[in-house]
């Protein structure tokens, strides 16, 4: 219990939640006013994204807050990133049980830095009493008509994705006491969870190379049905080729293939690119500073089918994509 009296409203708001914005073109006017002012480049169209983290649901309240503070806008800047967009500023409603000022501190520390990393600025908000969530919107920027779209997927592409996928599925089945991982290992696992990569330098680099782009924030199987239903094609994918740390290769078979292809929260890019692209592609993931892996192709039949590495189809009941309101 704190003896001073609790802060108020406006005063929290100054102390964590304004600062001097980073000279940056694009925005005009910060927090402190009725609106931001954002003034995008000549030609530019702006690329916008909310995404909302409930305590209980995105996280479980052993997160520390520095690390909450990261990953809420670590997973807005994700959306960006699949856009091809580049970050100009975001918002951030926040909705709190109590004035808890180390959480307070630590919470806006880790949304400061990552928002210093990514050179863009908190320019408004909302701040209320009520159950732990914060809800950021970003606002990005993109040449107009190259933003990268689910929907341009063509049959004979290939199908990449980033860095490597399944690790904060495990740390959730480790929270869940359904795998046990010692210290180093669970450790791992947790940063994967708690403190994503959004793959933005990534995202941007691929515009005019990728045909579409996702972000893996929802497993690969869901995520990917939604490129190949909006791009009307199917896809097949190798499992065996699925990029996964050296942590998830030494886990049980079963277990392992749940993380990879259902997985969630992994914020990775998957994209897919003309055949002929490839060294485009790799060119690419030098300048977003993260390894792409191919791992299947696009084929005109819908569907999607997953095979191992001698070929042969892998069974998929009980892997779809999370859903909040699936029974
Ligand atoms: P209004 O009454 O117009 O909704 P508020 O009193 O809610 O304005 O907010 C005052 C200022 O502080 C506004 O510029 C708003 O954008 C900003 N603000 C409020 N909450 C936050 C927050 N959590 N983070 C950043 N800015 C915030
Ligand atoms: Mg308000």
């Amino acid at each position: 219990m704190s003896q001073a009296p609790s802060l108020g409203e406006f005063d929290l708001i100054r102390r964590y939640f304004t600062r001097a914005a980073p000279a940056r073109a694009g925005v005009v006017l910060g927090v402190g006013d009725d609106c931001a002012l954002l003034a995008p480049g000549p030609g530019m169209q702006l690329a916008v994204s909310t995404d909302m983290l409930v305590e209980g649901r995105h996280f479980l309240s052993t997160v520390p807050p520095e690390r909450l503070g990261h990953k809420a806008l670590a997973v807005n800047l994700s959306d960006l990133a699949a856009c091809g967009a580049r970050p100009l500023a975001f918002t951030l409603a926040l909705s709190l049980p109590r004035v808890d000022e180390p959480f307070l501190a630590a919470l806006s520390a880790g949304l400061h830095a990552l928002a210093d990393e990514a050179g863009i600025a908190l320019v408004g908000g909302d701040t209320t009493a009520g159950p732990l969530s914060l809800c950021i919107t970003v606002i990005g920027e993109v040449p107009a008509g190259s933003a990268l779209l689910r929907s341009g997927a063509r049959p004979g592409d290939a199908i990449w994705v980033s860095g490597t996928l399944g690790d904060a599925r495990l740390a959730l089945e480790a929270f869940r006491g359904r795998v046990g991982l010692d210290g180093a290992d669970f450790e791992q696992a947790r940063l994967a969870m708690e403190r994503p990569t959004a793959r933005v330098a990534l995202g941007q680099a691929l515009r005019g190379v990728a045909s579409s782009a996702i972000d893996l924030s929802d497993g690969l199987l869901g995520d990917l049905g939604h490129v190949l239903r909006a791009s009307r094609v199917g896809g097949r994918v190798d499992a065996s080729r699925l990029p996964r740390s050296t942590l998830l290769a030494r886990q049980d078979p079963a277990l392992r293939l749940q993380c990879l292809l259902a997985g969630g929260d992994d914020y990775e890019l998957l994209f897919t690119a003309a055949p002929d692209a490839h060294e485009a592609v790799q060119a690419a993931a030098r300048r977003g500073g993260v390894a792409v892996t191919e791992v299947g192709r696009i084929v005109a039949e819908p569907g999607l089918a997953v095979h191992d590495g001698t070929g042969a189809a892998l069974r998929l009941d009980g892997l779809a994509g999370f859903d909040h309101f699936a029974a």
